[in-house]
């Protein structure tokens, strides 16, 4: 077996993917640029910095390491942000996987695991979306990555190399080790801002919109635990390497909880009332997003371990609180930055 090549392996998914490789002996090389991620968090193999817009050091560790699979993590993830900001999504995503797809396809590497986005559905109808709902992202956020999936989809056609395109729902949760999780500072996802609350970080949390047309009028959506979502990863590799064509799948577990729930969920496990704001809706947000999510069990022989939200939410707080011990988000980088990892510059 060639050698994986994990891009934003230091970044929250990819950092956790990365760990589960390792545990499986796989060999593996981490690229990032570490504009988001932390040294730390990577746990085997070497650390390329580095970008994956940046054709030679691209073409430099593919030849170098012999990767023969590449698994894309690197991309901006914040859908406000990308409301605000489109050209650093369809640079940082966008441009950036089509340089890094050049690069694959003039190396021969054979698999490629990509890393893309239940919002490519919009607003689905019914606020359901299983593989075949018509693709209608409402961001550039989820632009920027469709237009990923459709570059795979045609170099797949043109060239051997075959991929996996998994499109998460709302990842959350940690390593239920402890040994790494969302660091990510300025986080603006629900369970991690409930968790910075909880440990004293925020001093409150706000909800984005109470008039949607839900049960409870907050956005619904599908929360699954990272630990779950890496190893899906995993089976996509055993899926490629076994032969099987490109295929686009939904992670999700196939169950919805609206902003009061989970914020209900982080009260009870953390055993202390919130202080919780109403706010106006944000930009770029469907009212529901949920998976139709049996296609990912039957292709990949995927099985959820990390189904119950309270897990999901435990292992979240439990990674707040090892954060807040090291100190300040500041501090924490810092800290972490010292840490050894082996570093290629
Ligand atoms: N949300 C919220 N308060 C927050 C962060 C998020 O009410 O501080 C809501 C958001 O409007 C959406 C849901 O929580 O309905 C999930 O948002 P998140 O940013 O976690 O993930 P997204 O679905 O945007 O990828």
């Amino acid at each position: 077996m060639g050698t994986i090549l994990v891009t934003g392996g230091a970044g929250y998914i990819g950092s956790h993917v990365a760990r589960q490789l390792g545990e499986r002996s796989e060999r593996i090389v981490t690229l990032d640029n570490l504009s988001t991620g932390f040294r730390a968090a990577v746990l085997y193999g070497d650390l390329v910095v580095g970008d994956t817009g940046d054709a030679t050091t691209v073409a430099r560790v593919l030849r170098d390491y012999g990767v023969d699979t590449v698994m894309h993590f690197a991309a901006h993830i914040v859908v406000p942000e990308s409301v605000a900001d489109p050209l650093k999504y369809y640079r940082n995503n966008t441009a950036s996987t089509r340089t890094l797809l050049q690069c694959c396809v003039e190396a021969g590497v054979r698999h490629f695991v990509f890393s893309s986005t239940a919002a490519v559905y919009g607003i689905p109808a019914g606020g359901v979306a299983s593989e075949d709902t018509p693709t209608a992202p409402i961001n550039p956020y989820g632009r920027s990555k469709l237009m990923s999936e459709w570059m795979l989809a045609d170099v797949a056609a043109a060239t051997p190399l075959r991929y996996a395109a998994l499109r998460y729902f709302n990842v959350a949760g940690a390593d239920p080790g402890g040994r790494i999780g969302q660091s990510t500072p300025a986080a603006t996802h629900l369970i991690k801002v409930a968790c910075e609350h909880v440990v004293g970080k925020r001093d409150h949390v706000a909800i984005f919109g109470t008039d949607y047309d839900t049960p409870d009028g907050t956005g619904v959506r599908d929360y699954i635990h990272v630990e779950d979502l890496a190893a899906a990863h995993l089976n996509a590799l055993d899926y490629l390497r076994g032969g099987g064509a490109p295929v686009t799948l939904n992670c999700g577990y196939g169950r919805g909880f609206s902003v009061r729930e989970v914020l209900d969920c982080v009260a009870a496990v953390a055993s202390r009332p919130l202080t919780i704001r109403e706010a106006p809706r944000r930009a770029g947000d469907p009212p529901t997003l949920v998976a139709e999510a049996r296609l990912i069990g039957r292709i990949l022989d995927w099985v959820p371990h990390y189904r119950d939200l309270p897990g999901i939410v435990g292992t979240a707080l439990a990674w707040e609180w090892t954060l807040t011990d090291r100190g300040t988000d500041d501090v924490a980088r810092t800290e972490q930055a010292k840490l050894s990892s082996p570093v290629v510059a």
